[in-house]
């Protein structure tokens, strides 16, 4: 039988809580060169990671997965997709990663970590989309099986972390993350659709110097830049400029997809096949602007007869 000693374990949570905020913790600087094995447990000691990328992965409608009648789909469905994101992360050498709510989240730090954590990413949307294509084989006309696949966010910011929970048992222990980075990821994946990626403005700024992501490849209509969209994050605090970011709706080519994410790994940002898009891009600049320009003659022509009459 559990017995708890009430009144005795709530007076010392406060005590505890008084001696935390009395003096604040040591926090020690990583730099780029964190590890999570090395964390303390039971010393007020925060470890610093100068720059993190976080990658949350967010099954979609995934509360309405039922596990009545189809706890057995449902169980299948969980294993598939979370499985498949955890092997993703593993695949790109996420420093770490946990299984969270309906998904997974990964984060990346020090050599290449916007490169690893942009390209699991993608990877996810593409894995989403073959996912969701064989539930739907699997289930075929089933009412009950939710519009489902996975939501991508991607944000990055500098990070504290402890590991916290019950001395001299590590069931009960886990590393806590502070910073914006993980928060600010998630939010990044619950404010799109399914096989959509979101993209914070810092991430963005590391993404665009890579042609080989902001361009699509040259199947269909591509090489086009259209791929990514301006996109606001919803649920940040006012004014903070992370929330400007972009949205991915694209994902691998079954051809080109290959060549491309081992480009962005190895660092390589120039593509030599975009002479023609880039010129066809300018094109459209320069409509635009005379366009623009033709509007207000027009508007300003008018504005004088009007005057006249
Ligand atoms: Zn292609």
């Amino acid at each position: 039988m559990t017995q708890v000693g009430l009144k005795g374990l709530i007076e010392e949570l406060d005590q505890a809580a008084k001696d935390e905020f009395a003096s604040g913790p040591e926090v020690v600087d990583k730099g780029h060169e964190l590890d999570v094995d090395e964390l303390p447990v039971q010393a007020r000691r925060w470890h610093k990671v100068t720059d993190a990328v976080a990658v949350v992965a967010d099954l979609k409608n995934s509360t309405r997965l039922g596990t009545g009648k189809h706890a057995k789909s449902t169980a299948s469905i969980y294993q598939a997709s979370t499985g498949g994101v955890v092997r993703i992360f593993d695949e790109f050498d996420a420093d770490f990663l946990a299984i969270q709510g309906d998904g997974a989240f990964a984060l990346f730090w020090g050599e290449m970590r916007y490169e690893r954590a942009i390209c699991a990413g993608i990877t996810i949307k593409t894995f989403s989309l073959d996912l969701v294509r064989r539930l739907e084989a699997r289930w075929p006309n089933d009412e009950e099986l939710p519009k489902t696949g996975f939501k991508v966010g991607v944000a990055a910011s500098r990070l504290l972390v402890k590991r916290v929970g019950t001395p001299r048992n590590p069931n009960q222990q886990e590393p806590v993350w502070a910073g914006k980075a993980v928060n600010y990821a998630a939010k990044a994946a619950q404010g799109v659709d399914r096989h959509v990626m979101a993209v914070t403005g810092t991430v963005w700024d590391q993404a665009e110097k890579y042609e080989y992501l902001t361009y699509s490849c040259p199947c269909g209509d591509g090489p086009s830049p259209t791929i990514w969209s301006d996109h606001t994050i919803e649920r940040l605090p006012d004014g903070d400029l992370e929330a400007q970011g972009r949205a991915l709706s694209s994902q691998w080519c079954a051809i080109h997809g290959e060549e491309f994410c081992a480009a962005i790994l190895r660092g390589e940002k120039k593509r030599d096949d975009l002479d023609h898009a880039k010129a066809q891009e300018a094109a459209a600049r320069q409509r635009s602007v005379l366009a623009l320009k033709a509007q207000r003659e027009r508007a300003a022509l008018r504005a004088r007869i009007a005057g006249l009459r």
